[in-house]
């Protein structure tokens, strides 16, 4: 990996990653499962190929949670500082990425807001980047 690298950890820095970009994503999702998860308004997620993906510290003190009521839902923190950290999705097939846990600045920016029609009353507003009610229709 090399130095154009996107890199990130959890807030105790026991847990760090780094990315090679580009990223295929980076959704703000406003549904309830993510208010909950991360105890904001929404979630702002990076959305990668696993294969571009690489842990670089203490993937051993990573918990999991998987919602059982969700076919893809689930949640990994560090053991240590509970900071939500980078996930892969239960089929193996994306890494979600919590933006707040970037250490460097990626080169990508939001591209939609997922979940928009569960959104909390209080939530910021759009920026003028795409809503969908729930996944967008194309994916
Ligand atoms: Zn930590
Ligand atoms: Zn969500």
């Amino acid at each position: 990996m090399n130095a154009s690298n996107v890199k990130g950890s959890c807030l105790c820095g026991v847990v760090a990653y780094e990315v090679m970009p580009p990223f295929l994503r980076m959704l703000h999702c406003h549904c309830s499962r993510c208010r909950k998860g991360t105890g904001t308004g929404h979630s702002t997620n990076l959305i990668s190929d696993p294969a571009q993906f690489r842990w670089v510290s203490g993937e051993d003190g990573i918990k999991r949670y998987d919602l059982p009521s969700a076919k893809s839902f689930g949640k990994w923190f560090c053991g240590r500082c509970g900071s939500p950290v980078p996930r892969l999705t239960r089929n193996g097939k994306l890494m979600v990425i919590p933006a707040g846990s970037l250490d460097t600045e990626p080169p990508i920016r939001p591209t939609d807001h997922i979940f928009w029609a569960s959104r909390a009353p209080w939530v910021c507003l759009s920026g003028g980047i795409p809503t969908h009610d729930e996944y967008p229709e194309s994916w």
